[in-house]
């Protein structure tokens, strides 16, 4: 029998690797320039802003579905002509593979605790950016393009509104969880309403945290 190693060129996953990596500067550039900067014009600054509003919004599958048919539209010819047919399926696909990684990392940060230090890190850097600093720390999966660029806050302690608190966070008493009192701060009410929706919105197509 053929083992994977022989049967998988080096190449190959070179090039799938190369996808991935291409992944992560994308979702920092969308995140940044196509979600923040155009402050709600157009389909997907509109969606995220709406997540920043509201943190248990997440964009329907058939919307994800789309941006990944859309980016494989709009990479695999141009990859094809740089590198041939082989090696541009190759790239689309990691690349492609990685962006449904980082759905689903995304949608985990919001919904479930972590459980290991890149997790932790994650969930960390990523609420500083909902509650902290949205013009801070595009990067979900990773810093790197932040620290390139100049874009990346260490969270540090990271004060949460109450009524955006994830569920994973709070105890029984909706009080900050031991595991993570030294990461997170908890402030304000729990109520949403009608008012604070509105507000919550208005900050949140402005690029600015939520009020506590
Ligand atoms: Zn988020
Ligand atoms: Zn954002």
């Amino acid at each position: 029998m053929r083992s994977l190693r022989s049967a998988v060129p080096a190449s190959t996953v070179l090039t799938v690797v190369a996808g991935g990596v291409a992944w992560t500067a994308t979702e920092y550039g969308l995140h940044r320039f196509a979600m923040h900067t155009l402050r709600g014009r157009g389909l997907a600054s509109r969606e995220h802003l709406t997540h920043h509003a509201d943190v248990t919004y997440f964009s329907p599958a058939s919307k994800k579905a789309l941006s990944a048919v859309a980016t494989t539209i709009a990479v695999l010819p141009v990859a094809t002509m740089v590198a041939g047919r082989r090696r541009a399926v190759e790239f689309t696909a990691g690349m492609i593979g990685t962006y449904l990684g980082y759905e689903v990392a995304h949608r985990r940060i919001h919904t479930h605790a972590p459980r290991s230090a890149y997790g932790r890190w994650a969930r960390r850097s990523h609420l500083h950016h909902h509650f902290g600093a949205p013009m801070r720390n595009h990067g979900v999966t990773t810093n790197v393009w932040d620290r390139l660029f100049g874009s990346y806050d260490d969270p540090g302690v990271v004060t949460v509104p109450r009524r955006m608190a994830p569920v994973w966070l709070l105890d029984e008493h909706g009080a900050v969880r031991a595991d993570f009192a030294d990461d997170y701060v908890v402030r304000g009410s729990a109520d949403r309403s009608g008012v604070q929706v509105e507000a919550d919105r208005t900050d949140a197509f402005a690029n600015a945290a939520p009020a506590v």
